[in-house]
């Protein structure tokens, strides 16, 4: 592969995981795995500076700013850090610094680095917002979040202009709460702290974040020079007197060397915080240096990040076994004898793909190396040859589906089964049956649809709800007890009361969407009715095309769909439409045609238009002349101005809540 070749490669790579990390929170690789793409990128750019893009994940600061929020431009950019992976590191950090100021050591203030979510919080006398770091120039307004966290100062003794930084983060004991409620529903764990409260803090309901237990620490006071504090000590010594809690593990030192020491030290105490921290920062202390040291794109130069270095254990590779996913890719997976690593109990890890397991050379029954870089996913690293008996089993990949036995199509570095009808492409029906959009079956997310299918639990949707039958079986399985699975039994049977849209959706017709069967469950009321339409009579309802009418009515020609639905009225799952009940009709806004502008601060864009289509309105995108009503939240633009020059009633969000009470 040429250097050309490697760059693409791993800038997709570190593009994809960018965004699995900061838009999703939920990553698919160890950050150590992460942190190795980058430096060979930064290695092969600086023997090749001229492959070295403006966009290079090397360039620019990784976050992403969603639409769900508010953006907010920051008044001074919000950059990432520099990392050093040794001493060498460090010293040669420590001689870059030294070279532009000169002088034999430099007063550093060594701090835990916490492993959060960055933030700022602006303030003017009041806090006027936080926001998250974002691409670095623009975060999100997550203000509504942030202030559930009651350390949090509302006010300070001040009304200079004010901005301070930190970390926002989920205390160890608070993730491990968390991850074990998200086990209880059958929903993904959070891979670490960071991910956990990133994911707390992106809540458009900010009484999830209030319930999430985060904390925060204040680590840089950013205009400190506008109120005549020159060092680093001095500033966060100030901002614990007007109220923010700064870390107390922070230290002063003379020297890099002494840096080296309190990391040393820092590497012994680091589990018996009660927060996790990913390294040490190291930042000189005199401020009026830093315009001296200057900055790069996407780091400061008077700032390095120390990061710990993964832990790794030795355990045995017992077995390979494969997963099927919804899209019919597989991938095999480590059984571990169960070892202990960096506080938690590890027995599996992915293998990802072929490649991934002939490359490193590994065999079953082989000893091997597992990592974990302080966050939850473990990683098998290689195998210990030295250790082999001669009895190991040399890996072949498996050629047929697991599930179905069909033959495996590779593409790229992924194996593939192409079945449409694969036990596996069940899975994901059931999946999507029991989400949030269809029948919102709390408990039966992706990895319980799994484990009860592979179990054979059930098969097919209808299996659904006769899963009680198991109950005694699913009890003795590791990680259920009597009372997770009565939720769920629970859930389940509250699901048969859903209105019509839900269940509809959750058949997963083609082109039958959440909001498609919305519409249509509006009019036709019962799936019956619906059964019996025309492709002609449906091509003249509003926003239905001809894929989707002809996708109806041939899925209701099908006999085997029409038994699922048989079976499913059988146990008493309702088809009939309950939206436009009394409370709607009798609703203000039944029948009306509503525009949301500006943002809302109890609801967020999504949940206020489900509730008045719940009412019976019929929410739309643009002002004209045929909108009703206009709700406006703050910052409403030119969509309030329109509404108001056609004369259109406007709500403000306290008419828009009684209104809807
Ligand atoms: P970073 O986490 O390496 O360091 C910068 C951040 O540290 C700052 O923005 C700040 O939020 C935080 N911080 C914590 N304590 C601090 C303190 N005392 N002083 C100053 N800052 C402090 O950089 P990043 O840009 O936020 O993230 C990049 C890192 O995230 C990567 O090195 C990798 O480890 C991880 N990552 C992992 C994946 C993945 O897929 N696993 C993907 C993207 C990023």
């Amino acid at each position: 592969m040429t250097p050309k070749e490697r760059v693409k490669e791993i800038t997709e790579l570190l593009e994809k995981y960018n965004y699995e990390y900061y838009v999703l929170d939920n990553p698919s690789v160890s950050d150590a795995e992460y942190d190795r793409l980058m430096q060979e990128l930064m290695l092969i750019e600086n023997e090749h500076p001229e492959l070295r893009s403006p966009l290079s994940p090397t360039q620019r600061v990784g976050g992403k700013v969603q639409d769900e929020f508010k953006k907010i431009k920051h008044q001074r950019s919000m950059l990432s850090l520099a990392n050093a992976f040794n001493e060498d590191d460090l010293r040669a950090f420590d001689k870059r610094v030294r070279d532009i100021i000169g002088g034999d050591k430099v007063i550093y203030m060594a701090e835990m680095k916490i492993d959060g979510l960055g933030m700022s919080l602006v303030y003017h006398g009041n806090l006027q917002y936080a926001a998250t770091r974002g691409d670095g120039t623009e975060g999100e307004d997550v203000t509504s979040n942030v202030i559930t966290i009651k350390s949090i100062p509302s006010h300070i003794a001040t009304d200079q202009d004010f901005e301070i930084r930190g970390e926002v983060y989920m205390p160890k004991k608070s993730l491990i709460k968390l991850n074990k409620i998200q086990e209880e529903k059958g929903e993904k764990l959070f891979a670490n702290a960071r991910n956990a409260a990133a994911g707390s803090i992106r809540q458009l309901d900010s009484s999830i974040a209030a319930s999430r237990g985060l904390e925060a620490f204040w680590y840089y006071f950013v205009n400190a020079k506008e109120f005549g504090i020159r060092y680093h000590s001095e500033a966060l010594d100030y901002a614990t007197k007007l109220g923010f809690r700064t870390n107390p593990e922070r230290r002063l030192c003379n020297g890099i060397e002494e840096v080296i020491d309190y990391i040393k030290e820092y590497t012994e105490k680091r589990p018996n915080l009660d927060y996790d921290i990913d390294g040490v920062v190291i930042k000189v202390d005199d401020m009026s240096l830093y315009d001296k040291l200057g900055y790069t794109a996407k780091t400061p130069r008077w700032a390095i990040a120390y990061k710990f270095p993964p832990e790794e254990v030795v355990t045995k590779l017992l077995d390979i076994i494969y997963t099927v996913g919804r899209t019919g890719k597989i991938t095999p997976n480590a059984v571990l004898e169960p070892v202990r690593v960096a506080g938690s109990l590890v027995q599996r890890a992915t293998l990802h793909n072929e490649d991934f397991i002939t490359e490193k050379g590994l065999m079953k029954g082989d000893y091997v190396v597992l990592r974990k870089a302080g966050d939850v996913i473990p990683e098998v690293v290689r195998p210990v040859e030295s250790r082999r008996s001669g009895l190991e089993e040399p890996f072949s990949m498996i050629t047929n589906c697991p599930v179905c036995g069909s033959p495996l199509i590779r593409k790229d570095a992924m194996h593939f089964c192409l079945n449409p009808h694969c036990d596996a492409r069940k899975i994901e029906q059931i999946i999507h049956f029991a989400s949030k959009d269809a029948m919102d079956i709390e408990g039966l997310g992706e990895k319980v649809a799994e484990q009860f299918f592979n179990q054979g639990f059930f098969r097919k949707i209808e299996d659904i709800y006769s899963l009680f039958e198991h109950r005694d079986e699913i009890i003795a399985l590791d990680g259920w007890k009597e009372k997770s699975i009565d939720n769920l039994l629970d859930a389940i049977e509250k699901s048969k009361e859903n209105s019509l849209e839900r269940v509809l959706f959750g058949l997963g017709i083609k082109e039958v969407g959440a909001k498609t069967a919305k519409t249509l469950s509006r009019i036709y009321h019962d799936i019956d009715s619906l059964s019996k339409a025309s492709e002609e009579e449906l091509l003249g309802l509003p926003d239905v095309g001809p894929v989707l009418a002809s996708s109806l009515v041939s899925w209701f020609r099908d006999e085997r769909n029409i038994e699922v639905i048989n079976s499913l009225k059988s146990v008493g799952v309702n088809f009939n439409y309950l939206g436009s009940t009394t409370k709607a009709a009798n609703s203000y806004f039944s029948g009306k045609t509503v525009v949301l502008t500006g943002t809302l601060s109890a609801y967020g864009r999504k949940e206020a238009t489900e509730i008045l289509e719940n009412l019976g309105a019929k929410v739309t995108g643009s002002v004209s002349k045929a909108t009703d009503v206009v709700v406006a939240g703050v910052e409403a633009g030119s969509k309030l101005d329109k509404a108001q020059a056609l004369g259109i009633t406007v709500l403000n969000e306290a008419e828009f809540l009684e209104l809807i009470k």
